[in-house]
């Protein structure tokens, strides 16, 4: 039996046996929006020093609540950091995750195991309604889909939007660039069904944002989970008429703009539906900018490297929570976060017990949350590639036993590994290894521990429709 199954044999009881307390309880629990970007770099938002491309309405988002600078996504690539944020498990537990094909394509055979518990699933059991609006991408088969993990309504695309090239088409860099909605075949989904192939890209943003719109207001009166996991800034670009040219960014800040204007929009609702006190709403990105897409790809701003990478521009995201009268505002929380803690984080603001039948690898930050300066709630952080350890990081040090860069070139191994100090050196210039050797014993002595304690699950990337 699922996990959200027996807890709602359990609880719908207990619920009878206090009759008419069924609302109380429902008015008292906490809704959560998750806004999840793709590929948006460290640097790409106004509030993180990017100079042209404007976001007042993320920047007022970090005003009224807390921005991270230490925030991490669990991969650097979709799939995989799409299934740690949705289980709080590292991807290399579930399978979600390969060093041969890196993330799910349309030939994809496998997705998201059943064995696995998403917040959606878990928050069943405590009677909340949720929704996955945009890019699933953690299986597109129908019983890897959104409705049969844990949500109740799904509309999106459920794989990138640069999938499913047409044959005879223009492709390549210069597709990418230039790109039509004709020249890939990607299906928008609603709940089971295809309602349009090839999804029309210009208006995604657009009818994602209507669609979470709608999803808060028809659900105002009882507690909900939105997970709003936008398709762009992605490549191919599109943006919708009114902002598409109009940013002095090109292509690629007319549709983090766009982005921003929906972000707004999503916060407007909630107080107009008298929710904005209500609800926890998160957002961050999956990976960060796809930098071999030169000006289409985004920018880790003074990180090094970008997506597909384990430096820290691949994996260290933009990070912003908001919850006016929880969270203290103007709050900046320069500890490690990571996409993991979402999990445990929400589950707790719940009241729903985390499954103890398997090791969840993130940490309810919910404190951290509402008083910014209390004790770290992480230490340390495992940067993998595909199923192997690259790096570790420990407090303000992080060893790298193994570089690549994102695309191209093959792995490097070090020994001794790298050391950088990211508080004083947050762009990984400076290799201080020699000089600490103590340092890197102990982060050594930290992967073995983690190394020996490890299952790794069975790879669901690999296999391919026959
Ligand atoms: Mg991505």
């Amino acid at each position: 039996m699922k996990y959200s199954a027996f807890l709602k044999l359990v609880l719908t009881p207990l619920i009878s046996i206090v009759a008419g307390s069924t609302l109380v309880m429902a008015a008292g629990q906490p809704n959560f929006v998750l806004i999840f970007a793709d590929d948006l770099g460290y640097g790409d938002l106004g509030c993180y020093g990017h100079p042209s491309i404007k976001t007042p309405s993320l920047d007022r988002m970090a005003e009224q609540g807390v921005r991270f600078t230490s925030f991490y996504a669990a991969a650097s690539v979709c799939t995989p950091s799409r299934a740690a944020l949705m289980t709080g498990r590292l991807p290399v537990r579930s399978g979600m995750c390969s060093d041969r094909r890196r993330v799910l394509f349309p030939d994809s055979a496998n997705g998201i195991p059943e064995s696995e518990i998403t917040i959606a699933e878990a928050l069943k059991a405590n009677g909340y309604t949720s929704a996955c609006i945009g890019k699933w991408h953690l299986g597109h088969l129908k019983q890897y889909l959104p409705t049969q993990n844990g949500f109740d309504y799904y509309f999106g695309i459920p794989y990138s939007n640069d999938m499913d090239h047409v044959p005879g088409k223009p492709g390549g860099k210069n597709a990418l660039r230039n790109p039509k909605i004709e020249y890939w075949n990607v299906p928008l989904v609603r709940n089971n069904e295809i309602i349009e192939r090839p999804a029309n890209q210009h208006t995604l943003t657009k009818r994602y944002t209507a669609e979470a719109v709608k999803f808060i207001k028809n659900n105002n009166d009882k507690p909900f989970f939105l997970y709003m996991a936008h398709t762009f800034p992605h490549i191919p670009l599109f943006a919708s008429d009114k902002f598409d040219g109009k940013s002095m960014r090109g292509i690629f800040g007319d549709v983090v703009e766009e982005i921003d204007w929906s972000v707004g929009r999503i916060l407007e609702t909630l107080r107009n539906e008298g929710l904005g006190e209500n609800t926890l709403v998160i957002f961050t990105s999956d990976n960060g900018p796809w930098l071999t897409q030169d000006e289409f790809g985004g920018s880790a701003g003074l990180l090094r490297g970008g997506k597909g990478s384990t430096w820290e521009g691949g994996m260290r995201e933009p990070a912003i929570a908001w919850w006016p009268g929880k969270i203290p505002p103007n709050s900046v929380i320069r500890k490690m976060a990571s996409t993991l803690d979402v999990f445990p984080t929400i589950l707790s603001l719940a009241e729903v017990s985390p499954p103890n039948d398997r090791i969840i690898d993130g940490t309810d930050i919910s404190s951290m949350l509402f008083n910014p300066g209390s004790e770290p709630k992480r230490d340390l952080m495992f940067f993998y590639r595909g199923e192997r350890v690259f790096a570790v990081r420990k407090g303000a040090y992080k060893a790298h036993f193994i570089t690549q860069k994102g695309y191209g070139a093959g792995p490097q191994k070090h020994d001794p590994p790298l050391l950088f100090n990211l508080e004083v050196d947050p762009s990984e210039q400076y290799n201080i290894a020699e000089k600490n050797p103590g340092v890197i014993d102990d982060i050594v002595e930290e992967l073995a521990k983690h190394k020996n304690a490890l299952k790794p699950g069975k790879t669901q990337l690999d296999e391919r429709i026959r």
